[in-house]
């Protein structure tokens, strides 16, 4: 029987700013605010949750404008429904907005939030919780000059990290000549070089080449080449040795899928922004079971959207590599309570739900 407790009643969103510390430059664009739109669904027994969209438009082509309208169309498709049924709601809700992903994995956060609340349980629980414990995550240095690279790269190792990923992609030489000025500042750190498809096969060769040539740590080659280059990501593996993980080429189960068929990766990097919450617990499980390795990350994301990857990783297990850094590259902190950051390390939370709190600040639409 359909549990009228869980039946979901109202949608409320709104647009957020949040400017960037540093300009966030990466091979197919760049960003200074962090353009999002945050969701809070409620239930008829009076739980709330929260979910987050955070629409990418350089790699995803969806814009937060374009994503406002389709939540309305949405959020009124789920008024209803049973919050119980969040699954469900995830499949349906990606079938109905192919073209828009990140409306799609808000709404279906703020479901999922408001039912793990309405039963008692923080997040991490409902997918197991069989990895509960403090994680460390990555940090992103962005595209810029040697000076800034090498005072940003600083900044971080001095509050702990040691895993730095460095943005790549638009030009090898300068690229290598920044890994080797961070490699000399800071020797015992090690890099993720992230191409975000901006090197040709070539080009990902010489990268490689000159990171080893000066004594640099390379221990993870993300998404070098465009994302059907299948081919190339197989070669770059072979070639160089070095694994290589696949971010967007897999935008679907369908194309881990091929990912794996083709022996194009060591790692698929899961992120909820691309395929929504339920889609992202079938890869993680595909992924797994055909031998590949975990990493998970996002986009320019709050700790709203970010804590329910961090959910993820403690109640599924099995990921290798956290790049769950991008709250750390925000100016400010527009949600209260939930998991904390200490340096590098995510700290779990055991409240409810995200155990999060944010209020609306401007031009909400509210469904009911
Ligand atoms: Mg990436």
């Amino acid at each position: 029987m359909h549990d009228m407790s869980h039946t979901i009643r109202k949608v409320e969103f709104w647009p957020v700013d949040i400017p960037m510390t540093d300009p966030f430059v990466v091979a197919t664009g760049a960003r200074t605010i962090a353009e999002n739109v945050f969701l809070r669904v409620t239930l008829s027994n009076g739980a709330q949750g929260y979910g987050e969209a955070a629409p990418f438009p350089e790699v995803g082509g969806e814009a937060r404008e374009s994503s406002l309208i389709a939540l309305q169309r949405l959020g009124k498709g789920i008024l209803g429904h049973s919050a119980a049924r969040y699954t469900n709601i995830g499949h349906v809700l990606s079938e109905q907005a192919l073209n828009y992903p990140a409306a799609c994995c808000g709404l279906e956060t703020a479901v999922i939030d408001a039912y793990c609340r309405a039963s008692n349980i923080p997040m991490w629980k409902l997918w197991g919780g069989t990895d509960v414990r403090e994680r460390e995550t990555d940090i992103t240095i962005p595209i810029a000059d040697l000076d800034k690279t090498v005072a940003l790269a600083r900044g971080w190792y001095a509050k702990g990290f040691r895993l730095f990923k460095m943005k790549v992609g638009k030009d090898v030489e300068s690229d290598i000549r920044r890994l080797e000025a961070v490699h000399r500042a800071l020797p015992d750190i090690a890099f993720i070089g992230d191409g975000n498809q901006g090197f040709s096969r070539q080009d990902c060769l010489a990268f490689a080449q000159g990171v080893k040539r000066f004594g640099g740590t390379m221990v993870l080659l993300e998404q070098p080449v465009a994302r059907d280059d299948l081919d190339s990501m197989a070669a770059i593996r072979r070639e160089t040795g070095i694994p290589v993980a696949a971010d967007e080429s897999v935008r679907s189960l369908a194309d881990a899928h091929e990912v794996v068929a083709r022996g194009a990766a060591d790692y698929i990097n899961i992120k909820i922004m691309k395929t929504g919450v339920a889609e992202a617990v079938e890869i993680a499980s595909f992924t797994k079971t055909s031998g590949l390795k975990l990493m998970i990350g996002g986009m320019l994301e709050t700790r709203i959207a970010m804590g329910c990857s961090f959910s993820l990783v403690l109640g599924l297990g099995g990921f290798d590599v956290l790049d769950l850094d991008t709250p750390l590259l925000l100016a400010n902190d527009p949600v209260s309570d939930g998991y904390r950051y200490d340096g590098p390390r995510l700290r779990p939370w055991s409240k409810p739900g995200l155990d999060m709190k944010t209020e609306p600040v401007a031009q909400v639409t509210i469904i009911e």
